[in-house]
């Protein structure tokens, strides 16, 4: 028998993988809080707007995107996905901003050579920058560092910070190009400069990156191009999607799924120290002592670290090492269709010193009642110089209603809003996260520890990096 600690999308996801696993067993789930889904949180407003706690869309790219339509679709979701296509404003409006205006990023392949504002060339030129610039030869870097070295202080302040905001909440000058930006650090280290390590990749099939052997590996016993929602998604050009009701539909599905196939959930469980025996794992839950087979923890790094810091202090250090940034969400919604412009919102360089993050435009993305619902998240890497240790609500109900006014020019009242203070919830792959992360599987594999990992402290925070990385742990029991 098998435990899975914590019932956020990772956590569900093991406990469905684990299903096809018949060398892992029955399997419990424990979850410390009275609800499942973790950071994915759906409220309603008065007037029944939704308001996203957390996520709001997930991308369709890559492996990992095929592989979550495809959990989708085998939940029984496919007529609840709400797609954004290639063409919707809500995909090909992004905008940052910047000196107090906002700017459209480029969204096409023309757009790269035209000038675009902020920005005082085309964005191909970044290429030459590329070309010219020393090769300087690095076990990991700074995300800003690389793409300011690479292809200009210019796309390094004002396009890869702003999406670093975005995606991690995180500063670009902390966060490892090693790990965000795997190929192109990778390009650069066996090329020389970006281009010419990509021209070598394509033509030298021998350069085989860690993740190829990995997406082998998962993608064995699957044929995504069999499945009707991908060829859907293929043939409208998704580029994200969300599910109607809000994204909470994903775990409470997961969860029902997995109940109706036995799978023990058990709420209000906190797991509270694990120690490893030759032959089973001792796990206390709520002050109680069980043995199991396997576990899979999805916690996150630093909560993990508690529970083996007795037995495996070394493993602790490291995953204790793993920082995490608080964030403040603010929705808010306003009557009618305030907006000038639909898009899917716009984020804000750090260099620009304001408290917040960007805004999401929630209602131009996925269509609401006949209400414009705003998410404005503040905080990230910056949360205590601009709000300190424990602001109150509102302050961050302020700072959120300045920055809608004084930006997108809305002076209506809103008519409804709900503020969270988000503690710790995005890990920061900070320089040398890869080498991190390879020491602490290999520490577990080489004492032959019966513990697997998954969730967002090691592989990526997006909904299907996470979802993929349970896959991965469950087949690492295989
Ligand atoms: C504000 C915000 C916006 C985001 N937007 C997006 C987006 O638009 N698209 C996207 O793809 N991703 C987005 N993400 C990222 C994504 O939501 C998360 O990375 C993902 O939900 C993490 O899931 P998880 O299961 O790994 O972790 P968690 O959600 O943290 O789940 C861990 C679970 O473990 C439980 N737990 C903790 N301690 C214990 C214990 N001792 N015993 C038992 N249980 C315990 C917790 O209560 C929790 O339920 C966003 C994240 C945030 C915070």
């Amino acid at each position: 028998m098998a435990a899975i600690l914590g019932g956020g999308i990772s956590g569900l996801s093991a406990a469905y993988y684990a299903l096809d696993n018949p060398k892992i067993g029955s399997v419990v789930l424990f979850e410390a809080s009275d609800r499942l889904g973790g950071w994915i949180r759906s409220n309603r407003s008065s007037t029944g707007a939704i308001f996203e706690q957390g996520p709001r869309t997930v991308r369709l790219a890559g492996l990992a995107g095929k592989n979550s339509l495809s959990l989708i679709e085998s939940l029984n979701l496919s007529s609840k996905i709400v797609p954004i296509k290639k063409d919707h404003p809500g995909a090909s409006n992004r905008m940052i901003y910047v000196n107090k205006k906002l700017h459209r990023l480029p969204s096409s392949g023309l757009d790269l050579f035209k000038i675009k504002t902020p920005f005082k060339r085309p964005l191909f030129t970044a290429i030459f920058n590329d070309l010219k610039a020393p090769f300087v030869q690095l076990e990991d870097d700074s995300l800003y560092n690389f793409t300011k070295r690479r292809l200009g202080q210019d796309i390094a302040d004002n396009l890869i910070s702003a999406i670093t905001c975005g995606i991690y909440a995180g500063n670009a000058k902390e966060l490892s190009v090693k790990t965000i930006m795997k190929s192109a650090f990778e390009a650069e280290q066996s090329g020389g400069t970006i281009s010419k390590g990509i021209l070598m990749k394509i033509f030298n099939k021998n350069i085989d990156s860690k993740e190829t052997k990995k997406s082998n590996l998962i993608t064995e016993s699957n044929d995504f191009t069999k499945s009707s929602l991908m060829q859907q998604a293929l043939h409208e050009k998704w580029v994200m999607w969300s599910l109607q009701g809000g994204l909470e539909h994903l775990p409470i599905s997961l969860s029902n799924y997995l109940e109706s196939k036995g799978i023990s959930i058990q709420l209000n469980k906190k797991c509270e120290k694990l120690l490893f025996e030759k032959d089973f794992v001792i796990l206390t839950v709520n002050g109680e002592v069980k043995k199991y087979k396997n576990v899979i923890s999805s916690l996150p790094a630093k909560i993990l670290a508690n529970l083996l810091q007795e037995q495996h202090p070394q493993l602790a250090q490291e995953l204790i090492a793993i920082p995490y940034v608080t964030v403040g969400v603010v929705n808010i919604e306003f009557s009618g269709n305030v907006l000038n412009q639909e898009a899917f919102g716009f984020l804000v360089p750090p260099k620009e010193e304001i408290p917040i993050l960007g805004i999401i435009f929630d209602s131009c993305i996925i269509p609401q009642t006949n209400s414009t619902v705003l998410t404005v998240m503040m905080g990230g890497a910056w949360f205590n110089k601009y709000f300190g240790e424990s602001p109150s609500k509102e302050t961050l109900l302020s700072v959120a209603t300045t920055a809608v006014r004084d930006i997108l020019k809305i002076k209506l009242d809103p008519i409804a809003y709900k503020v969270s203070i988000l503690k710790d919830c995005i890990p920061q792959p900070i320089v040398g996260h890869s080498q991190r992360v390879s020491r602490i599987n290999d520490y577990i594999s080489t004492r032959r520890i019966p513990l697997a990992l998954c969730g967002s402290s090691y592989e990526g925070v997006g909904i299907n990096d996470v979802i993929l990385s349970a896959k991965q742990a469950v087949s690492n029991f295989g």
